[in-house]
């Protein structure tokens, strides 16, 4: 049974100071109903300790565990947003996996589009980024998803079809018959992120209905039914129930909303 995963993707926003302010109010909401949900957290890299530090303490308080982060009462998981493939090197001012696996992060966030559309990542560079994340024992969120021009010429699924099955290399296609897991996908429409412009549940619902199918076709319908597929783009509280409901969609990216301890456990919530 795949889990429904509630994911925030905070970019570059946060200090080390203000990312324990935000868990102390997060956690001590999160003590109560939510407990048993799924919950990651990318922070951005230079607050990673500060977040580490803050969930364990606010964990412990609440008796609640960190590691391994899979009880009824668990802590959130962490992660960072982008990291190289190579995990040491001559590579100035990039992050390695396998610090950031030994530092505590659970998770690592492949192919968003920022990275995609600012930071000129290509499909064949995030392909060797999902590797390098199994490689190192971190589960993997790959980003997908249409732009504005794409969608309205009719491209949709032709976009996020080339961009997942870029990711699909025989080494990782190897890893997600062993563990599917620990791997997501993110579709998030780029015309719906940080807009406020959301796509309608039946959107959303038709191309995550495609995913699986893509899915169950290049993987067989034992791993593809295992792989949650979150959708991304604009959810707040007001939109998550609907959306939540629809077939296909197994959690949410948010980026906006998640800034905010209240705003983020409201969508939890939802
Ligand atoms: C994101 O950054 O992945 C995102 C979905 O942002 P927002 O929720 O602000 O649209």
């Amino acid at each position: 049974m795949r889990p429904f995963i509630y994911a925030a993707n905070w970019k570059l926003n946060k200090s080390p100071r203000e990312t324990k302010a935000f868990f102390q109010d997060f956690m001590a909401a999160a003590g109560g109903a939510n407990a048993k949900k799924s919950v990651v957290f990318f922070v951005p890299a230079l607050s990673f300790q500060a977040a580490c530090e803050a969930t364990e303490a606010a964990a412990a308080a609440l008796g609640m565990s960190t590691a391994p982060k899979v009880s009824a009462r668990s802590a959130p998981a962490l992660g960072i947003q982008n990291a190289y493939f190579e995990t040491q090197g001559a590579f100035t001012g990039e992050n390695s996996m396998s610090v950031a696996k030994e530092m505590g992060a659970a998770w690592v966030l492949v192919g968003h589009s920022e990275r995609r559309t600012i930071f000129n990542e290509t499909d064949a560079n995030l392909a060797k980024k999902v590797e390098a994340g199994f490689a190192q024992g971190l589960k993997v969120m790959l980003c997908i998803g249409e732009t504005l021009n794409e969608r309205e010429a009719g491209q949709t699924m032709k976009v996020v079809e080339t961009q997942s099955l870029a990711a699909l290399t025989p080494t990782v296609r190897a890893k997600l018959a062993q563990a599917p897991h620990e791997f997501a996908l993110a579709y998030e429409p780029v015309w719906a992120i940080g807009t406020g412009k959301v796509a309608t549940p039946e959107q959303a619902s038709e191309v995550h209905q495609f995913l699986r199918a893509l899915l169950t076709k290049e993987l067989g319908a034992q791993t593809a039914e295992e792989i949650s597929i979150l959708y991304g783009g604009s959810v707040k509280a007001e939109n998550a129930k609907a959306l939540g409901q629809m077939p296909g969609i197994d959690g949410f990216l948010v980026g906006g909303a998640s800034l905010d301890p209240k705003a983020f456990q409201a969508i939890i919530s939802a």
